[in-house]
């Protein structure tokens, strides 16, 4: 059994991120498997060193460890996406090989919506209605000529996508869903969705725990591990937390923060125990840490609904 965790630098890890954290390295550790973390900069315009750095240093001040990762190397370095460019252009080489992919025209405001941030389909709008797919070789040499393509995967419009999630249930998304979507950008980005596949999949990653935010881009990821000809891992989609305000956590949240918790002095027991509460792994408010938790950890015990935080629940962290 492998697990991991792969935050994205582009901001200071929140009590949801340490959440989910949590929840996967205590997914690994207690099934005696290893807990891999992977610093996920693919995007570097939203990338920073320092936040980056400041991750692992509020993970591990929370109580969790890693077997690898940027810091403690492995098997399986680098563990930095942007270190691993070459490996996401070999899946990109098989996949031209097989076929799946094509070169989209469409405008950069056509393509926004798909940025980089892995906020899943619904966050998109409107499924991509295929135009480029079209493009005869004349067509397709003439606007090659004028822009930069992006890549775009075609989907298999005839399969629904089914799988089973640990913790979200069983799961159907209708063929296509979100349609072909980009994994190269027309600035030379490589997407999400193919570097995580190919990270996963390479680090040999069996279980994978994240948030719900990312439960419809499974569909997509399962795909890629297909027509690549790789065995997927299990999925957990666990829910997120979110602010008094109703909205998901995000900067604007900076009190809840990891290191503005400890900067405030706070114990790390007190938030790992809080988050355990919160999350239905233990029956009160209490310290605990992170190593206590782990004989006592499934998965189906942890709270299947969103967790908003009100400011009693928050009163519970900080009092
Ligand atoms: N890097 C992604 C994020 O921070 C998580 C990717 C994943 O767990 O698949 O949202």
């Amino acid at each position: 059994m492998r697990g991991r965790f792969a935050p994205t630098p582009s901001g200071l890890m929140h009590i949801g991120n340490a959440r989910t954290a949590l929840l996967a390295w205590l997914q690994a550790r207690s099934a005696g498997g290893a807990f891999v973390m992977r610093m996920e900069d693919v995007d570097l315009t939203r990338s920073r060193t320092e936040l980056a750095e400041q991750a692992l240093a509020d993970l591990r001040w929370l109580g969790l460890d890693w077997d690898e990762g940027p810091d403690v190397g492995g098997a399986y370095a680098p563990y930095t996406q942007s270190e691993r460019i070459g490996m996401y252009e070999e899946a990109l080489a098989a996949l031209e090989r097989s076929g799946r992919l094509y070169e989209c025209y469409c405008s950069r405001a056509e393509l926004a919506a798909v940025a980089s941030a892995p906020h899943g389909l619904g966050s998109e709008g409107p499924a991509y209605p295929g135009t480029c797919r079209l493009l005869t070789p004349q067509q397709r040499a003439e606007r090659r000529s004028l822009k930069m393509p992006s890549l775009r995967f075609a989907v298999d419009a005839a399969e629904s996508v089914r799988f089973d999630d640990l913790a979200a249930g069983p799961q159907t998304f209708p063929p296509a869903a979100g349609g072909d979507f980009v994994v190269k950008r027309a600035d030379g980005m490589i997407s999400y969705q193919l570097a995580v596949v190919v990270d996963d999949a390479a680090m040999g990653i069996t279980d994978v725990l994240r948030g719900e935010d990312l439960l419809d881009s499974t569909p997509r990821q399962l795909q890629l591990y297909e027509a690549l000809g790789w065995a997927p891992p299990r999925f957990a989609h666990v829910p997120l937390m979110y602010g008094s305000d109703g909205k998901r956590l995000a900067k604007r949240h900076g009190a809840l923060s990891l290191a503005a918790l400890r900067g405030s002095g706070i114990a790390p027991e007190k938030v790992v125990g809080w988050l355990a509460a919160v999350s239905g792994l233990i029956g009160k408010f209490e310290p605990v840490r992170a190593s206590e938790l782990a004989g006592h950890f499934r998965i189906d015990r942890v709270t299947k609904e969103d967790i908003l935080i009100t400011d009693d629940l928050l009163n519970r962290l900080v009092e």
